[in-house]
């Protein structure tokens, strides 16, 4: 089974998305959402999709989009859900809505925190403020979305509790590379972010072989190693979140 603990299903035509629907795919994956749109058809597909876990969410790109009523159905669907996500804070591409990405941010910790609910979450640039954020409230399942920040906050979220997500963009992101090296193997999760297309490199989930394979040789640990401990770290993930024991059975 290949873990893909951050993906945007939601995105994808239908022809694309039976590649990676059901069990016999081979994968097991996190679907997030970027609004209420998104995060209904994620919940959709999760119906469909037997080895998706559906999370919803306001990606903090949307922030200054959104509309305080969209906010408050996002929250609605949390009795649907065991995660939010993609949620969180970016000064990187998107500084100027800082101030709006924090009051949804928090609206989403706080509901986390209340209802248990794990968290994927983004922080281009803004890593720092989102650990800040984190330490308010105490939430049981964490996994940094594509991590790039500097070793101290890497220290700091892994005190916390996080997991530390490893994107496809490892192939050609030296950063990226630097944080494996650094990350317990134990705290390590896979993920795609397809369909994002980075400097020209496509992301998809079918990339996530390719970086188990970089995982091990940064760590000089046998592929298969790696890949044993990152399912039995998804299933770590969502056990604290509360996923039900059913759907670990399909990871064994
Ligand atoms: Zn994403």
């Amino acid at each position: 089974m290949i873990i893909d603990s951050h993906v945007h299903l939601h995105e994808l035509s239908n022809t694309s998305l039976k590649n990676y629907c059901g069990l016999d795919s081979g994968y097991i994956l996190l679907a997030v959402s970027d609004d209420l749109k998104s995060s209904k058809r994620t919940l959709q597909i999760s119906l469909k999709c037997n080895n998706v876990v559906p999370a919803v969410g306001i990606h903090p790109w949307n922030a200054h989009k959104v509309i305080e009523y969209e906010i408050d159905q996002v929250l609605r669907l949390s009795y649907r859900v065991k995660f939010f996500g993609e949620i969180g804070l970016d000064l990187k591409f998107m500084a100027k809505t800082f101030q709006d990405q924090l009051r949804i941010f928090r609206k989403f910790l706080a509901e986390a925190e209340r209802r248990a609910i794990g968290l994927s979450v983004h922080g281009a640039g803004a890593w720092k403020y989102l650990i800040n954020e984190l330490r308010s409230y105490r939430i049981k399942a964490v996994a940094a979305h594509w991590f790039t920040g500097t070793h101290k906050e890497l220290k700091e979220l892994l005190d916390y509790g996080s997991f530390i997500g490893v994107n496809s963009a490892i192939k050609i992101q030296k950063k990226s590379r630097n944080i494996v090296k650094e990350t317990p193997l134990e705290s390590i999760l896979t993920e795609s972010d397809a369909p994002y297309n980075y400097r020209g490199l496509v992301l998809e989930p079918e990339t996530i072989q390719e970086t188990i394979k970089i995982i091990s040789e940064l760590k000089r640990v046998n592929a298969s190693k790696v890949q044993e401990a990152i399912v039995r770290n998804f299933q770590n993930f969502i056990k604290r979140a509360g996923v039900s024991n059913s759907f670990l059975d399909f990871l064994k």
